[in-house]
């Protein structure tokens, strides 16, 4: 039987543990604040941004909301930015993606100081990771980590496959777990026999985007495997990129969709925050 990673405690450990210090800050009189921007009406954000408000909430932070509509112009919401790097009560600053079409994302991600990108988007941020020097994270993959730490799954000298090669998931995915002592192999669309390559990894974390795409075909008997995927499948339920009834007979472990990877995203966020303040 596979054992199960349950992000949804891991998850509410990471988050007591921020409350716990975020709560000695505020003995020494300093509030942890994290500023949310959302431009525009998105649905998906808006549920994204009031979970993320209501997380700051229960670890004891205090969150920011900034609601600009879709067709403000760029400079604003740059100039907006600006002041908030400025502010020195503010620790965190997050810009909800995606910006409505004709806003230069980069350009916006990049105005954010380094030391408030909690998202760890900044180019900054992300070459801090991949020469080894301290800096903030990209939430999800840093999540994995958590993930795998926490579930006394070692990393070091294992086969890792990353399926995927998004700069917010796949490329800092691989990044920490050759951190983590990893050999590590990346995938995307253009790799010749997926299957082949998967099937050699010790730890295989999924971010490729399909539903269900990974079948027991891909995956070595006892692998680790962690699905980042989310979707809705066509009865509405949530699912991942791995199809997991078909694949978790063969697996060690592996993390279930919804309550895998999923939560351990926001509460990542909440670690960045409060670290924020404690560099
Ligand atoms: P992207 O669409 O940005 O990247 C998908 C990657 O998969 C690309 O690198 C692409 O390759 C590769 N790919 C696509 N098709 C294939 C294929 N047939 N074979 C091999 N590789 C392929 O996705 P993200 O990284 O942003 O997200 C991945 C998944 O994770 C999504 O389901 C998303 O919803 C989910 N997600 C979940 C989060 C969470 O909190 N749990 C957070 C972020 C994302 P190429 O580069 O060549 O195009």
């Amino acid at each position: 039987m596979a054992q199960i990673i349950d992000g949804k405690a891991i998850s509410a450990q990471i988050r007591e543990e921020v409350r716990i210090r975020a709560e000695k800050l505020k003995e020494q009189g300093i509030t942890v604040t994290l500023a949310v921007i959302q431009v525009g009406e998105d649905p998906a954000s808006s549920v994204y941004v009031r979970n993320k408000k209501k997380a700051c909430e229960a670890c004891g932070l205090a969150s920011l909301s900034y609601e600009l509509p879709a067709d403000t112009p760029e400079e604003k919401l740059l100039e907006l930015i600006r002041e908030l790097n400025e502010r020195p009560d503010v620790n965190g600053i997050l810009v909800q993606l995606p910006l409505p079409e004709g806003m230069d994302e980069e350009k916006v991600l990049d105005e954010i100081a380094p030391e408030k990108d909690v998202d760890g988007f900044h180019p900054m941020n992300v070459g801090c990771l991949s020469i080894g020097k301290p800096g903030f994270v990209s939430c999800t993959p840093a999540g994995v980590i958590e993930l795998l730490h926490r579930s006394g799954i070692s990393i070091s000298g294992k086969e890792c496959v990353v399926v995927g090669r998004s700069n917010i998931v796949g490329k800092p995915m691989a990044m920490l777990l050759l951190r983590e002592n990893g050999t590590v192999t990346v995938c995307h669309s253009r790799t010749k026999d997926l299957p082949e390559v998967t099937r050699r990894a010790d730890i295989l974390v999924v971010a490729v985007g399909k539903p269900k795409m990974i079948t027991a075909e891909y995956v070595k008997e006892g692998a680790v495997v962690i699905d980042v995927g989310i979707h809705r499948d066509p009865d509405n339920h949530l699912c991942g990129d791995v199809d997991f009834e078909n694949v978790s007979p063969k697996c060690s472990a592996i993390t279930p969709v919804p309550g895998g990877v999923g939560p351990m995203t926001i509460a990542m966020l909440m670690k960045n925050v409060v670290e924020s303040v404690e560099r």
